[in-house]
């Protein structure tokens, strides 16, 4: 990038928020997603406000460079390596929380702020923020609605789409539009608020946030059901939900994931279990009762065997477990290539089966664990990079793990998002039409492809 690009986002900016140097900048070649090229950036920006970024988008435009928007880089699909080179637009310093509005339940937030932060802001007025990927402690709300991250409260609670309402966006021109707002109904225009949510930073930088909250539940039930086949588990989730429980969190762990999470956080998971699913059940304590003895029931029905947390701590104690799924897996091998396929919840006995037939049909050790309730699994494969004829394996693996998920009706991805690492396998599930709308979409809104490209769609030839 020539020196006098960069005096001109140093004028529009200031010098504080551009870093040019080598030394700045390698920490954004790079996402944490694994098994992924890296690239470094010619400049990181870091916006305070909605002008700064109309400024950052129109020098870009201007010089026809691209823009990656980045909030905490936890993505698990490579959306914000910067694949062509060009400005990686970081996003941290937008990190004001506007407005808890308790009387129309919303909020509305710049997109660096942290998801956990939004929930301590609202906890004060007795609402939650449901949304809760596993990086709720590090990740960005701008992130979060980009990626459309879902979490552990998904079964019940629903997705981030289900939370946006309204959205302020710079396009790549440098163009402001909004999108939604506070009340509740909307259907003026298109759906342009779910179109953007998702849209992985391809569609425009999101610089404003309008939020729902709901109330927070007044009491919740965590239980441990521990199952001595994946098949007794699977059929759990099924049986708990056709048994008209719906959980706020209903969680599974395998046999290789219980032992690694065991050996690094001391939970107290039984580490002979084939697996175990991890319940919690929310609401007002009449419902909690009967729904947790409904639980309890379809566990013993399925041959489980079932603990109830009877204290905060031993609460947390199990959702700790459950969070460290990953970073527990990550410590036993130099590449944890993770999926996140999803399938119909009826499918999760079957789909189960399949990962046990290709991870022995490849030799390789893959950890599953995921949002159960959700058909939502994340096969976790232990390996290491630079072992390339392993790798050969993992990759068949992997194209095999997305083909068991088509044909069983499932999806790609339940809320990694495509980015870089699923784009090839797009069309399998969209079809050349499909791709052809998305291409579409993209090309009207960013015509030179300057908003993190690489990701996502496809450039048309
Ligand atoms: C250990 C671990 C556990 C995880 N658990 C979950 C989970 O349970 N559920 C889940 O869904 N995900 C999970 N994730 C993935 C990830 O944490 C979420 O997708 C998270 O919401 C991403 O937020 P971020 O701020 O890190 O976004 P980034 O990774 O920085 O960016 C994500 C995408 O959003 C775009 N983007 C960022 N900010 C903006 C903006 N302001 N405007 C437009 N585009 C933007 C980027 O270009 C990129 O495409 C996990 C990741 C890890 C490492």
């Amino acid at each position: 990038m020539n020196q006098k690009l960069i005096n001109e986002l140093i004028s529009a900016i200031g010098s504080d928020n551009v870093l040019y140097e080598d030394a700045d900048l390698v920490s954004y070649s790079y996402d944490a997603t694994p098994d992924m090229p890296s690239q470094q950036p010619d400049a990181v920006v870091t916006p305070e406000t909605t002008e700064h970024v109309i400024e950052i988008a129109k020098i870009a435009d201007k010089y026809n460079i691209p823009i990656y928007t980045r909030g905490a880089g936890t993505n698990l699909s490579g959306g914000t390596i910067p694949i062509d080179k060009g400005i990686v637009l970081l996003m941290v310093k937008m990190d004001k929380i506007i407005e808890v509005d308790a009387e129309n339940l919303t909020a509305t937030v710049e997109p660096g702020v942290i998801i956990q932060d939004l929930n301590d802001a609202v906890s004060k007025h007795g609402l939650i923020y449901p949304p809760d990927p596993g990086t709720v402690k590090t990740a960005t709300m701008g992130g979060s609605v980009a990626e459309n991250s879902g979490g552990l409260r998904g079964l019940k609670y629903g997705v981030t789409k289900h939370y946006i309402m309204g959205l302020e966006i710079v396009l790549a021109d440098g163009k402001l539009v909004k999108f939604g707002g506070k009340t509740v109904k909307n259907v003026t225009a298109y759906d342009f608020v779910k179109l953007f949510t998702g849209s992985e930073g391809t569609l425009g930088i999101i610089t404003k946030i309008i939020v729902k909250l709901i109330p927070a539940p007044e009491t919740r039930k965590s239980m441990l059901a521990s199952f001595k086949t994946l098949d007794d588990a699977g059929n759990a989730v099924s049986s708990i939900v056709a048994g008209k429980v719906i959980p706020a969190t209903l969680e599974i762990l395998d046999n290789t994931t219980i032992n690694v999470v065991e050996n690094y956080v001391k939970a107290g998971l039984p580490t002979d279990a084939e697996a175990v699913l991890l319940i919690e059940v929310d609401g007002i304590p009449e419902v909690v009762e009967k729904e947790a003895k409904v639980v309890e029931e379809v566990v013993k029905n399925n041959n489980g065997d079932i603990q109830i947390a009877q204290t905060d701590a031993e609460r947390d104690k199990l959702w700790a477990a459950r969070r460290a799924a990953l970073p527990a897996l990550a410590q036993v091998s130099p590449t944890t290539v993770l999926e996140d396929a999803t399938v119909p919840r009826s499918e999760i006995t079957a789909m189960l089966r399949e990962l046990k037939r290709i991870a022995e049909k490849y030799d390789l050790r893959i950890g599953t664990f995921g949002h159960a309730g959700d058909g939502n699994l994340h096969p976790t494969i232990l390996t290491d990079e630079r072992n390339e004829e392993e790798m050969k394996r993992v990759h068949k693996a992997v194209d095999e793990i997305f083909e068991a998920a088509l044909k069983l009706g499932g999806t790609l991805t339940g809320e990694h998002g495509i980015g870089m690492a699923k784009m090839r396998y797009l069309g399998w599930e969209l079809g050349e039409e499909g791709l052809e709308v998305m291409r579409k979409v993209k090309e009207a809104l960013d015509p030179k492809y300057l908003l993190n490209p690489g990701k996502m769609v496809q450039r048309s030839e």
